[in-house]
């Protein structure tokens, strides 16, 4: 099942992201503080982070270039009350993959959700479209791998193959 870490310390929002995101089939974790989402952003095994910008302790902006610092290509779509641009671009040049401002309508950031995790689906298939052409010695030592990611955007053929 996806897994979505929805990075959000007010209470009312976080649970509204939670009940939109069970109620559209995904799995759902919360984090309240900066330093929790940094955390379960590099442990959690998460599919994609919703990322609000004011949280307490380390603000989002700078969980998201830590996280990118260690190397985390995790989906990151940021949410945030401050729709300046300064932030937009701040967000954008740190690494977000997407973002948007609140007050926000869950059907779009869902819809946005959706894509960025397809976008993701396709990079892999074409990865492992690329290994299986050029290395297919090593189909089998990636077969753990991949069976640990989020595979249901692959093609049936490259499912087949890989998992
Ligand atoms: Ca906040």
């Amino acid at each position: 099942m996806t897994h979505i870490l929805i990075a959000e310390d007010e209470k009312r929002i976080a649970a509204f992201l939670v009940k939109g995101f069970a109620t559209a089939g995904f799995r759902t974790t919360v984090a309240s503080t900066g330093g929790a989402a940094l955390q379960a952003a590099l442990t959690a095994e998460a599919d994609l982070m919703i990322l609000d910008i004011g949280l307490p302790g380390i603000d989002g902006l700078t969980v998201l270039r830590s996280l990118r610092a260690q190397g985390s290509a995790l989906p990151v779509v940021i949410l945030t009350a401050n729709d300046s641009t300064a932030v937009t671009v701040a967000g954008l040049d740190g690494g977000a993959d997407d973002y948007m401002t609140k007050p926000f309508s869950f059907a779009e950031l869902l819809a946005r959700v959706r894509r960025r995790l397809a976008a993701s689906a396709a990079t892999l298939s074409g990865v492992l479209r690329l290994v299986a052409t050029e290395a297919p010695d090593l189909v089998p030592g990636l077969r753990h791998a991949v069976a640990g990611l989020p595979v249901g955007g692959l093609s049936g053929t490259m499912r087949k193959r890989f998992t």
